[in-house]
């Protein structure tokens, strides 16, 4: 059988199934039921967070942040290349603007240093994105928010359960959108939410998930439709009660390739945060070829070629995929654009044993 990059973590079917026998006697199926509302609450108190809004999806919670903020047309937001292009997607889908600044070397999230420069008068906030759990410079990019006035929506899709200097991540910034899709290391098939601050959002958020629907049945909106169902929350209350053991378990599996890989010549394994607790969402290791012998994509056909799949987690670049490169192209962002060329990401998920790492590190270092 083949080794794929991720696979979903699962509850034991008897548990979901025991999960969902409310909704067949209370034929309340979507619409904020009662395993939503539960929901929201364990997620709010997981992830340490004042406030939780849960939505279909992550993509869609990320563009009802921005409506949420309500920015001018055609305003500027400094963010990422080297990330899912759904971050990026998102700003342009919401009328908006994205400034691409390049990313640090090591842990390759947004470089603060960078970040000034593409200040203008059209700039309105700043996304960057916690990419593979890794955490963002949080502090420096917020005295720079400070300083100029701008709002920080953090992509925190890969990052549920990451703490940094023992406080949730999705309590930096002004908004942190999570994704709950089935790759993600908590999941509810396919879902999502925003964590934040700001009380007067509650009840935006409410009302942009609802088609604008407010409590009178007047819209004061143009909005959609995003609203998380009863069966995936319910496969979300599952799964958050054993997000524990799913983490430890993909500790174990992240940890046999540090072991296995370390020191090795021309392969960058992931940086080591310092006040940072990990999820061990990804195994991204960048490969020098020179360095190594061997490019990342021969390692990857490699692997392939025993039926084990890495993926290049992120390439291209996002300002070098085809509806950004005409605009945009990489050439301001040298690091992304050349880690982008070097990165793979190894297979890891609850589940994948100690004896398929080694097996998989074998045959990259063999
Ligand atoms: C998964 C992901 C998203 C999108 O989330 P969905 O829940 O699939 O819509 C956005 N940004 C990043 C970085 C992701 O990995």
């Amino acid at each position: 059988m083949s080794i794929l990059v991720t696979r979903s973590s699962m509850p034991d079917l008897d548990e979901y199934l025991k999960m969902i026998e409310s909704i067949f006697t209370s034929r309340w199926l979507t619409n904020m039921g009662p395993l939503h509302q539960e929901l929201q609450k364990q997620v709010s108190d997981f992830l340490q967070v004042p406030y939780v809004s849960l939505f279909v999806n992550g993509h869609s919670a990320l563009e009802i942040a921005y409506q949420a903020l309500d920015f001018p047309e055609g305003s500027e937001v400094i963010t990422t290349p080297f990330t899912f292009v759904s971050t990026v997607n998102a700003i342009v889908r919401s009328g908006l603007k994205p400034v691409f600044c390049d990313i640090k070397n090591d842990d390759y999230t947004l470089d603060p240093a960078k970040i000034e420069n593409l200040i203008n008068e059209n700039t309105v906030a700043i996304s960057p994105v916690h990419v593979y759990g890794n955490v963002c410079d949080v502090e420096a990019i917020e005295d720079i928010a400070n300083r100029y006035n701008l709002k920080i929506i953090y992509d925190s899709a890969h990052a549920f359960g990451v703490q940094y200097k023992g406080k949730g991540i999705g309590s930096f910034g002004d908004i942190s959108m999570f994704s709950f899709h089935a790759t993600k290391v908590f999941h509810t098939i396919e879902g999502g939410c925003l964590t934040f601050r700001d009380k007067n959002l509650v009840n935006i958020f409410d009302r942009l998930k609802d088609f604008g629907l407010d409590s009178s049945a007047d819209v004061s909106y143009f909005a959609g439709n995003a609203k998380m169902d009863e069966f995936r929350a319910a496969m979300g209350l599952c799964n958050i009660k054993n997000i524990d053991e799913y983490i430890k378990n993909r500790k174990l599996a992240y940890e046999r390739y540090d072991e296995k890989l370390e020191n090795i010549s021309g392969l960058q394994l992931n940086k080591e945060q310092k006040l940072v607790k990990k999820n061990y969402a990804y195994y991204p290791v960048c490969v020098n070829p020179n360095k190594f012998g061997k490019s990342r994509d021969e390692i990857l056909d490699r692997l392939a070629s025993r039926g084990i799949f890495g993926r290049k987690y992120f390439y291209p670049a996002i300002n070098d995929m085809k509806v950004y490169i005409n605009t945009y192209g990489s050439s301001n962002t040298p690091i992304a654009k050349s880690i982008s060329k070097n990165i793979m990401c190894l297979p890891l998920y609850d589940g994948i044993s100690v004896n398929q790492v080694d097996n998989i590190c074998d045959l990259i270092l063999g």
